[in-house]
């Protein structure tokens, strides 16, 4: 962060500020203007001319959200109503303090999370009364199907993570929670159904509690909550960042769908690692639309559309992306440091296809006078690439 607003006063007082004038068009903008964002934005206030059409927002940062503050952790999400074209998932970005605790709840949609810095310990039931109870440490991930009661509870270090909802409406404000259904039944309903008096039930919690301050539980062998019907048979967890990377000269991907995480049949995702100069291939998703989380650097993504529509957005740490499912796009890592980026997707499967993968495979004489290309790069357009490419821009890697 010192470092990043170290940059920014360096360049203010070189006197770089920018402009939206490109090839000798466009003028200089007096303001009023916020030169902060400006510089954050090269490719928002100076698109390519490429670029073209109407095409909607696509970048949110958590930054601009709304932070719910609570005793124990806060939370603040990215959902359809922040940037409407994002339908198929809702993102949560959460924390939790030492022994901090969200509550037990349920929700009518699946949630999957990636653990960002810290251990939670998490806990669910399913509807043959089996339990899962596990702890998540960093690069972990978990899988909660959808309506299954379940709580989070941050270990000694407390803990971050992204949570994402098969959804773009979900809000996780808008839940299930044990604290609000024991404070909206009537007393006299609660003390029958557990066979005790009513005054067992003055203390209760007014309505809902969500996040709330609680002590750092005991080791995981020493866990009382055991069921009489076993465990879950499928985990809930998944070790992503353990996984041992497809490795490319430009970066690595790590994938967890349902051919490694059989659990997460409504959430896919792929963790790219791209280093700097280097960038995720030009591809597009054939299953559905692409969430995107910027964990750490930061990058540039065109998206192209039908008709010719293209529109370039430029993310950094913090940031969601959002790609119409079938729409075109690459990731270049524009910083001087590592890239890490998840994508995800509604869908069991992560799946996608790559612009060199169809080229490689359709007939020469089709790609030569389709774009007019002779045949001395015919040899170098046609062939068969890495998913993550050392692509040399802007930071050209000698
Ligand atoms: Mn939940
Ligand atoms: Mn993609």
């Amino acid at each position: 962060m010192q470092h990043q607003n170290q940059i920014i006063c360096d360049l203010l007082r070189s006197g770089y500020i920018p402009q939206p004038i490109r090839n000798g068009n466009g003028a200089t903008d007096p303001g009023p203007r916020d030169i902060l964002r400006d510089l954050e934005n090269p490719d928002m206030i100076t698109p390519p001319a490429t670029d073209n059409g109407l095409l909607p927002n696509m970048r949110y940062s958590f930054s601009d959200t709304h932070m719910t503050i609570k005793s124990g952790g806060w939370s603040r999400e990215v959902t359809a109503r922040e940037m409407p074209v994002m339908t198929t998932l809702a993102g949560v970005n959460m924390r939790l303090t030492p022994g901090g605790v969200r509550e037990v709840h349920w929700h009518i949609a699946s949630e999957w999370s990636y653990m960002l810095t810290g251990t939670a310990r998490v806990t669910a039931v399913d509807q043959y009364g089996r339990n899962f109870i596990a702890d998540i440490g960093p690069g972990d991930l978990w899988y909660f199907p959808p309506r299954l009661p379940h709580s989070l509870q941050g270990l000694k270090d407390g803990c971050e993570f992204l949570l994402l909802f098969d959804d773009g409406n979900f809000s996780d404000l808008n839940t299930l929670s044990l604290s609000d259904l024991f404070a909206h039944y009537p007393k006299e309903v609660l003390a029958a159904n557990f066979g005790v008096p009513v005054s067992d039930f003055n203390c209760l919690p007014s309505g809902q509690v969500y996040i709330y301050q609680g002590t750092v539980p005991g080791p995981l062998e020493c866990e009382a909550a055991k069921s009489p019907y076993g465990v879950t048979p499928l985990s809930f967890k998944h070790r992503l960042l353990a996984q041992t990377p497809i490795t490319t000269p430009g970066g690595s991907l790590r994938v967890a769908d349902t051919s490694n995480f059989p659990v997460s049949k409504t959430t896919a995702a792929a963790l790219f690692e791209i280093k700097p100069g280097a960038m995720r291939e030009i591809h597009w998703h054939n299953n559905n639309d692409e969430f995107q989380y910027y964990i750490a650097g930061q990058a540039r993504m065109t998206v192209f559309g039908e008709n010719g529509k293209a529109r370039t957005f430029d993310y950094r740490a913090g940031d969601v992306g959002y790609i119409p499912v079938g729409y075109v796009h690459y990731v270049q890592n524009t910083g001087n440091d590592t890239l890490w980026f998840l994508e995800a997707f509604k869908s069991e499967r992560f799946e996608d296809l790559s612009l060199n993968q169809t080229m490689a495979v359709t007939p020469r004489d089709i790609i030569a006078g389709n774009l007019h290309v002779g045949p001395e790069f015919l040899d170098t357009l046609c062939k068969e690439h890495f998913p993550v490419v050392p692509c040399f821009y802007p930071n050209s890697q000698s």
